[in-house]
């Protein structure tokens, strides 16, 4: 057993020892036996939260309501869920009426997929009620139960198939796969918050031109913010390079951009509509600003400045996802030499103009610091506090 798992085995069993049932589930349990690395461990139980609050000295109510329960130990934090079933799934989406119960078994059957059905014991003993295993094996990810009635429950279930398919490498058993066909209309129900998470594990996965496929042959797209009908540039990320995956939402976004052709601005609203942060909508513009020039060969040092260093390497490492020719090295070796990277480097600050009585304050200051700031980018002048000032006073006679 991981060692996740080891550190979290006193909790199961305290929790045994009092006469309820605990197991490891989801996730961690299927990655365990993929022999992935694991990042949460979930612990399902029979006891309810307040009798799981009993036996610990710390518990932070997380998410009581859901029946979770966060237990602190030994500077560790686990969460701890009572089995349940849902219901009354309205509208498509997150059931409106939790309901604690004591069989594990029916906690089980409300979970998506049958890799993700899996029960682990303190013991090691596996719980296997779906045939996950034998799933896991063959690399099937497969609804638990009718796949229609589980789209139906929550149609998010269909995006969190297409991203199991990219982020494991497995296929998606025929069955589900016609009834996410379906049922794809019903994602227009769900918080596009919600859409988001799943698209952008899909794109960091590792078999992200499986998951693409899936997500434009089950129609899936169509029903996500800005895609409705964009299959045909939608396909060019089944071209994606398979040795080089994307390595963070900003690259990710970069490149959705980038293949639906946007501007900048238009970049700025269809983000906008994937409700993506105003930081990430801000790098992606950068990046694609970038892009533009790179396509116009008007790739300038004060371009390459202003876009800095992070949305520079998002931007090369999309250049080697879309298999460009675009030599990156040079873009990289320019960065490297220019004088400054950040406007805090230059030689002189507003103050230092102030003091030397070159200007008054007012909005003259910003024009020659800028002024500045691209004579020692071109390399024109040297980023030193003298020269820089005699050069602002050149300006300042020449421009009254
Ligand atoms: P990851 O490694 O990405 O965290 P995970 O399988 O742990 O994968 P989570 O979203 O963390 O996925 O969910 C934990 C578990 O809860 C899942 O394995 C699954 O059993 C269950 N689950 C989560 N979301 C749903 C859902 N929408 N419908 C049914 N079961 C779900
Ligand atoms: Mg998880």
């Amino acid at each position: 057993l991981p060692k996740e798992f080891i550190t979290a085995r006193p909790i199961l069993q305290t929790i045994e020892k009092a006469g309820y049932e605990a197991y490891f589930v989801g996730g961690s349990v299927r990655d365990t036996i993929l022999n992935d690395h694991i990042h949460d461990v979930d612990i399902a139980t029979s006891a309810y939260p307040s009798e799981v609050k009993d036996l610990f000295k710390k518990t932070i109510n997380t998410g009581i309501k859901h029946g979770t329960v966060m237990i602190l130990d030994h500077q560790q934090k686990y969460e701890v869920t009572t089995f349940r079933t849902e219901s009354g799934y309205q509208d498509f989406r997150r059931p409106d009426k939790v309901t604690f119960v004591r069989s594990l078994e029916e906690d089980l059957k409300r979970r998506d997929f049958t890799v993700n059905a899996l029960a682990l014991k303190e013991d090691g003993t596996i719980v296997d009620l779906f045939s996950g295993l034998q799933d896991l094996e063959k690399h099937i990810l497969r609804a638990v139960g009718i796949p229609d009635e589980r789209f139906h429950e929550d149609a998010l279930r269909m995006m969190r198939a297409v991203r199991f398919a990219s982020k494991l490498d497995f296929v998606i058993e025929d069955k589900t796969e016609a009834a996410i066909k379906h049922n794809a209309p019903l994602l227009k129900k769900i918080a596009v918050e919600r859409i988001l998470v799943e698209f952008e594990k899909m794109m960091l996965g590792q078999a992200v031109i499986q998951g693409v496929k899936y997500f434009l042959d089950t129609g899936l797209y169509n029903y996500c913010p800005q895609f409705e009908g964009k299959q045909a540039p939608l396909s060019k990320l089944l071209e994606l390079n398979p040795n080089n995956r994307l390595t963070s939402e900003s690259q990710v976004w970069l490149l959705i951009c980038h293949t639906l052709e946007l501007s900048p601005e238009q970049s700025r609203s269809f983000l906008r509509a994937w409700k993506t942060s105003n930081e990430l909508i801000n790098e992606v513009e950068s990046g694609i600003r970038l892009f533009d020039a790179i396509a116009k060969n008007t790739v300038s040092e004060k371009l390459l400045f202003r876009t800095g260093r992070n949305v520079l390497e998002d931007t090369i490492n999309v250049l080697f996802a879309i298999n460009s020719k675009i030599d990156t090295q040079m873009l990289l070796s320019r960065y490297e030499h220019l004088p400054i990277k950040s406007t805090h480097e230059l030689d002189v600050n507003g103050h230092d103009l102030l003091t030397a009585g070159i200007i008054t304050p007012g909005p003259q200051m910003g024009i020659i610091l800028n002024y500045l700031l691209e004579g020692v980018l071109v390399g024109q002048f040297k980023n030193n506090q003298s020269e820089l000032l005699l050069e602002a006073r050149k300006y300042t006679s020449k421009n009254p």
